[in-house]
């Protein structure tokens, strides 16, 4: 209503908030109201309410008959005729105006100003003036026979003009209460809405889970709008407990509100429903770094405000940052924790140079890591011609041989690529032995490489379907490449343990290593027999054939003298051209057979055809004096009997013949 603006300008609103708290104290409670005014300026816009007031008054003429009989009209402040009531009274139009324009002129507000008209009717106009400040804000029009007028009409008329007055201030002071209620009502949802607001922030920043915020926002959403339909649809692989909370779908059309609020970041609203009694809205989830879902809303199209529409972007946009930190603080959490369990995992690795050990550290590390069910490390076994496991929680795969591009671990290591699985029985077309056997749902795998090179696959699985997240799966291929580093160490290491314990001439032990092996056997054992292999005048043969013809027989010299000893025997290069080989745990009988077969076998097999002298000593724990230095000695100085004795020949150190000599030699 246009007129409402005026009176409930500011100023009058101001001068009413006034007088309620005068009024508190005063005996009437309402008197504040009954001095409340229209001024001139309202004038303009009182149209309605005088047309309804004069309506209502005269419908209240019914009870006067006489007063029914005369008609009446209603004039604006400037004395104008309202057109748009009682169309009948048309006629006295003209009388009534001037009438009213003579009053208008004379300033007088409470006198009549009469127009007679001939001896039958006459015409007349009353001032209604304000409360206060007694302007007109309008008058009413009365045509009665001139008798009745004369026999005291007009005084009655005057009178029953107070009871339009009545009516007049009565309505407005209805809308003016209405109006001031409506103002109040308006500011007090305005400041519920900013305390809630404030509120809905304050608790959504104090939040720093993810999902803690969503259910915050939700929630308080849910509980403004009790009538509206609310989800919430995520992008990502965000998973959430929470009903309201589902995946966006991939498929949306693009006049859909989701899909227009989840592209252009911004609020999407449709009041063209199939029904056009709801509205349907969709709020972007969003921070600095892009969106992350939208809000879908769908509410009754009466209730809805575009207040409304300010307030839930400016919760949405609260929701989005509170969100974004949450997920940036949860992202920088989990960092930590996966530097943390790398340094674990990496020092422990770095525990030990064995490879055995490495992949034993790194299987638990991993289990206890992504709190699997299982783990299983193939690693390539050249010799086996297959994937080994190396390490494995489900006995019915320990030690077990894979075969190369079979299952999924065979896949891993052949295609060199990591895989994701979250729902085993998804996969019809794939086998796996380790989901076969431990009846697993999930599983992550990677290829284990090492100095580039793809030599295994780690597996990981779960019982439970979608266990694993692709953070975990991401994971997973940072540690393996931990892990492959530690193997490559390891295989390194080892290398270089094989190279320094070899001779690389004649790929035979080198001394030391004979000697630490010994040294070792001597603490545990209770015999062992050391044989010395000498090449009999191989300086004349270097002389005849060359040096390195000399080389190729201290070869072939030495590929008879391992091929003719068990396996756990150890041959060793002692120095030059002087070979030996140690026998755990064997007799003396037996250590003569073996020389004598290495002797015979270089006396037939070599060419350029050379012999050699062997001398043998044999230890026993229950020698008075036994070291590797004493072993040698006699060893030696079984040689230097054989040499002496005409070469080609094998002696073993006794007391009889000379050699056995007991305490060390002085040298
Ligand atoms: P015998 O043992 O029968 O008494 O005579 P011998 O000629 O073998 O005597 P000796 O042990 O004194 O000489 C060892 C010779 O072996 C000296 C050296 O020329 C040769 N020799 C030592 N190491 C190598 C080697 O690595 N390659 C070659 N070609 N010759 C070597
Ligand atoms: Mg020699
Ligand atoms: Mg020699």
């Amino acid at each position: 209503m246009s007129e409402q603006k005026a009176y409930a300008s500011q100023d009058s609103r101001m001068l009413i908030q006034d007088k309620l708290h005068t009024s508190r104290d005063s005996e009437d409670p309402t008197a504040w109201l009954r001095e409340t005014e229209i001024v001139s300026h309202d004038f303009p816009y009182l149209a309605n309410l005088i047309a309804d007031s004069f309506e209502e008054w005269i419908d209240g003429l019914e009870a006067l008959p006489f007063a029914k009989s005369w008609d009446w009209c209603v004039l604006n402040f400037e004395g104008r005729y309202f057109a748009n009531i009682a169309d009948q009274q048309e006629r006295w139009r003209h009388q009534w105006e001037q009438a009213a324009a003579a009053s208008l002129l004379s300033g007088a507000t409470s006198s009549v100003q009469l127009t007679v008209q001939g001896q039958d009717m006459s015409f007349f106009t009353i001032p209604l003036i304000t409360r206060v400040d007694k302007e007109i804000f309008a008058f009413l029009g009365c045509a009665m026979p001139t008798q009745q007028y004369l026999m005291g009409g007009r005084d009655t008329a005057e009178a029953i003009s107070l009871q339009y007055r009545t009516i007049f201030y009565h309505k407005f002071e209805h809308i003016f209460v209405t109006d001031l209620a409506s103002v109040h009502q308006h500011a007090e949802r305005e400041s519920n809405r900013r305390s809630l607001l404030f509120q809905i922030v304050q608790r959504m920043h104090d939040n720093i889970d993810v999902n803690a915020v969503l259910t915050e926002v939700i929630d308080s959403i849910s509980a403004m709008y009790p009538g509206a339909r609310l989800e919430l649809f995520m992008s990502q692989d965000h998973r959430s407990t929470h009903p309201q909370v589902k995946p966006l779908p991939f498929q949306m059309s693009s006049d859909d509100v989701c899909a227009r609020a989840f592209k252009d970041g911004r609020v999407a609203l449709n009041t063209n429903t199939e029904d056009q009694h709801i509205v349907e809205i969709g709020l972007p989830l969003g921070g600095k770094q892009g969106v992350y879902g939208v809000f879908h809303m769908v509410m009754d199209n009466s209730i809805f405000m575009d207040v409304d529409l300010r307030f839930l972007s400016m919760v949405a946009d609260t929701a989005g940052t509170a969100f974004e930190n949450a997920k940036l603080y949860e992202r920088s959490n989990q960092l930590i924790r996966e530097l943390r369990m790398s340094n674990e995992l990496t020092q422990r690795l770095n525990q030990s140079l064995r490879l055995g050990d490495i992949f034993q550290f790194a299987f638990e590390e991993l289990l206890e890591m992504f709190g699997a069910d299982y783990c299983c490390i193939l690693h390539m076994n050249e010799e086996k011609g297959g994937l080994e496991v190396i390490a494995c929680n489900h006995s019915s795969l320990q030690n077990e041989i894979l075969e190369v591009g079979q299952g999924l671990g065979g896949k891993v290591y052949t295609t060199g690529e990591s895989l994701i699985m979250s729902n085993y029985i998804d996969n019809p077309n794939t086998t796996s032995r380790l989901m076969n056997a431990t009846g697993s749902q999930s599983l992550i795998a990677t290829p284990l490489s090492v100095g580039g090179e793809v030599r295994g696959a780690i597996m990981l699985a779960h019982r439970d379907a979608h266990y694993f997240s692709y953070d975990n799966y991401r994971l997973l291929q940072a540690m393996a490449g931990h892990i492959g580093l530690a193997v490559g160490n390891a295989r390194l290491h080892a290398e270089v343990r094989r190279l320094a314990n070899r001779d690389s001439l004649t790929g035979l032990y080198a001394r030391h290593y004979l000697d630490e092996e010994i040294k070792e056997r001597q603490s545990t054992d209770f015999c062992g027999c050391l044989i010395v292999v000498d090449i009999d005048q191989f300086k004349m043969v270097n002389d005849t054939y060359g040096h390195q013809k000399g080389d190729k027989i201290l070869k072939e010299v030495s590929e008879i003298v391992k091929s003719s000893i068990r396996q756990g025997d150890i041959a060793a290069r002692w120095g030059g051209e002087e070979l030996s080989v140690y026998l755990p745990l064997m007799g003396v009988e037996q250590a003569v057979n073996v020389a004598e077969r290495i002797r015979k076998r270089v006396m037939n097999e070599t060419e350029p055809n050379v012999t050699v002298s062997c001398g043998i000593a044999e230890w026993s724990w229950m020698d008075e004096r036994v070291s590797v230095e004493s072993l040698f000695y006699r060893a030696d100085m079984a040689l230097y009997k054989a040499k002496n004795n005409g070469r080609n020949q094998v002696i073993v150190d006794t007391k009889e013949n000379g050699s056995g000599v007991k305490g060390l030699p002085h040298k």
